[in-house]
């Protein structure tokens, strides 16, 4: 079988990793912004008895090699490894495509254009002569709509047509920019048509979303309004989940019990491992599966960009970079994604400031945690209203704190100017609404869900195990605990929180059912009854407001998870900076807590 390679180029946010997961039937991240495909991938599918090999280039504007991106992408068209280069072009901005085209035209004879968002560019009314100025470019041009399910496919004939017969296209007389943004436009003209205001609605709509007066609290209500749909929505499945799994957990005790099975197995096993597993999947995957589809929609519409671009003069006002807004936005999702995301960031140093105060916004495993203590301890019953609200203000503060350690990691161990770059603003597009739920709920509950789990089950056999085994007058738990105890009162918290914190150093997700079943005496964790009953606990335990409140500093500011520091440690390759990844969260999390600490101790003399 005759085997090709083919190359998909072409700028940010074109939709090509729609095209290629189209074509391979692979699933790439998409999403409406600039820059989320920092690195290349691969699929292959089979055509007409051909094998096609696809490699996805990072978006880039030109080959100029001024970024990691636009090196990588020239790098490998140079490499000549590509049998065919597919440049994928946004139809509704065509000419600004081009200049890419015709670089790659520069480079390699086997180029052929695809003109994406067919169907974008006709809902704004801009037509397009594709003959015209696939015959001025000297290469097959083809129209499609990548999104829909045909869209892919329709390149496909080109694509078998060019690799068989070859393709040797004029080359342009220059490569300088000035020359091929004219030879660019001398393509478009009278080849593109475009109603009188195609853009109009966008800029109209920008002109609200990103005015200096309405951007902010527009963007703060729309925060609230996700978390009080999460909040609200998360109550009540909450509750069924926990009801059916702890059901199945009396059974299986039973069942044991009446079959004679020996303590020491089944307890370690129902006790330990499947108490926490079901804890934190009646905690935590409500939440989750409303937060995150939520997240994506409008990540999709396009207007995560947006809020980018009100945040850009806050970052800049604190020497970093302004794509910083972009990657602090993905760590709300994750912040091994938002590390790997600062990619997007040209200098090195502005890259460094965005790597280490990424975990400083909360992610997703840490938000059920923030959500049970502000409803409990705060929101004083009266709803998820409230809860919400001052859970908007603790994301707030949390940006305040990445702006601040910014700052002060710009003028101490990263000196130095921020950059001037261009925030692109995407056209709003209507998302595909089914398949951002099936995506986030699929790609990213299931997988943050699955991770939780991963930890959660050993974690729950270890805690399991230590309070179960007793070192002269305590458990191997109460001696660990009192242990850390000074330190943790240091902190406004006490030695089982700590060490909860300790222990979900692998994931945040298991600190609250770690410090649980720490606390139950008898080492296990009791049901999972509903935050009435939780907050009962805790209080029996010692919690006071400002235990909660050090609790929610802690949450938002401590290490890193293990999986974000690898990923630190991978994306810098540096022990130092990975250390110091490690200790800003913590240094500014633990002095903080220790503030709040002496401060409620001096009001209350
Ligand atoms: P990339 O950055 O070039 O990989 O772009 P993506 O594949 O992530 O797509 C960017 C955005 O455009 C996403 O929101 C896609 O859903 C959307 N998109 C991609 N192709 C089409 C299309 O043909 N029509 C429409 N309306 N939207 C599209």
């Amino acid at each position: 079988m005759a085997e090709f390679t083919v190359a998909l180029a072409g700028n940010p946010n074109v939709g090509k990793s729609t095209l290629f997961n189209g074509l391979t039937g692979l699933k790439q991240h998409t999403g409406n912004w600039a820059g989320k495909t920092v690195s290349t991938a691969e699929g292959s599918f089979d055509y007409n008895g051909s094998r096609y090999k696809i490699v996805d280039l990072p978006g880039c504007y030109s080959l100029m090699a001024r970024s990691a991106e636009e090196e990588a992408a020239r790098d490998f068209i140079r490499s000549g490894t590509a049998d065919l280069t597919v440049v994928v072009c946004d139809a509704t901005c065509i000419e600004r495509s081009l200049n890419l085209a015709l670089q790659i035209i520069a480079e390699t004879d086997n180029v052929i254009l695809c003109a994406n968002l067919m169907d974008e560019a006709e809902r704004k009314g801009i037509s397009l002569d594709l003959p015209l100025i696939s015959e001025r470019l000297g290469v097959p041009v083809t129209g499609i709509s990548a999104r829909s399910k045909e869209g892919p496919l329709q390149l496909l004939p080109a694509m078998e047509k060019a690799l068989k017969e070859g393709l040797h296209p004029p080359k342009p007389e220059s490569t300088s920019p000035e020359y091929l943004s004219r030879l660019a436009e001398e393509i478009c003209r009278g080849a593109v048509f475009s109603g009188p205001d195609s853009l109009r609605r966008d800029r109209q709509i920008d002109k609200v979303l990103t005015s200096r007066v309405l951007g902010f609290p527009i963007m703060l209500a729309l925060l609230a309004l996700v978390f009080f749909i999460t909040i609200t929505g998360a109550n009540y499945p909450s509750k069924l989940l926990s009801d059916v799994l702890f059901k199945v957990q009396d059974k299986l005790i039973g069942f044991c019990r009446s079959a004679s099975v020996p303590e020491f197995i089944y307890g370690p096993l129902l006790l330990g491992v499947y108490r926490v597993l079901a804890w934190v999947i009646s905690v935590m995957l409500p939440p989750m599966a409303i937060f995150f589809p939520l997240f994506t929609l409008l990540e999709d519409l396009g207007y995560l960009p947006r809020v980018a671009f009100n945040l850009d003069r806050c970052f800049k006002g604190c020497h970093a970079c302004g794509k910083q807004a972009l990657t602090t936005c993905m760590g709300f999702g994750c912040n091994a994604v938002g590390v790997t995301g600062c990619r997007i960031i040209d200098s090195p140093r502005e890259r460094l400031i965005a790597v280490i105060t990424n975990s400083l916004v909360p992610c997703n495993g840490r938000f059920p945690a923030l959500i049970a203590v502000i409803s409990m301890f705060f929101a004083g019953g009266s709803g998820s209203l409230v809860s919400a609200l001052l859970l908007t203000a603790l994301i707030v503060f949390a940006v305040a704190m990445t702006l601040l350690a910014s700052r002060l990691l710009s003028a101490t161990l990263l000196r130095g100017v921020p950059s001037s770059f261009t925030l692109e603003l995407p056209p709003y597009r209507p998302p595909q609404i089914g398949r951002v739920i099936i995506r986030s709920v699929l790609d990213r509950t299931i997988f943050v869900l699955g991770r939780a789990a991963a930890v959660a089950a050993p974690a729950g056999l270890i805690i399991w195990l230590m309070a179960n085994v007793s070192i002269g007058s305590g458990t191997l738990l109460s001696l660990c605990a009192g242990f850390l105890d000074p330190l943790g009162r240091l902190l406004g918290l006490d030695g089982v929180i700590l060490m909860a914190f300790l222990l979900g150093f692998p994931a945040n997700e298991i600190v609250i059912p770690i410090m649980l079943m720490a606390y139950t005496a008898q080492g296990m964790l009791i049901d999972y009854q509903g935050l009435g009953e939780l907050r009962a606990i805790l209080v029996q335990n010692g919690w006071t407001a400002k235990t909660a409140l050090c609790f929610l500093i802690f949450t938002l500011m401590h290490w890193p998870c293990s999986t974000t520091l690898m990923t630190i440690k991978k994306e810098t390759g540096s022990l130092k900076w990975t250390l110091v990844s490690l200790l800003t969260p913590a240094l500014m999390g633990g002095a903080l807590c220790m503030l709040v600490n002496l401060l409620f101790y001096i009001t209350s003399l």
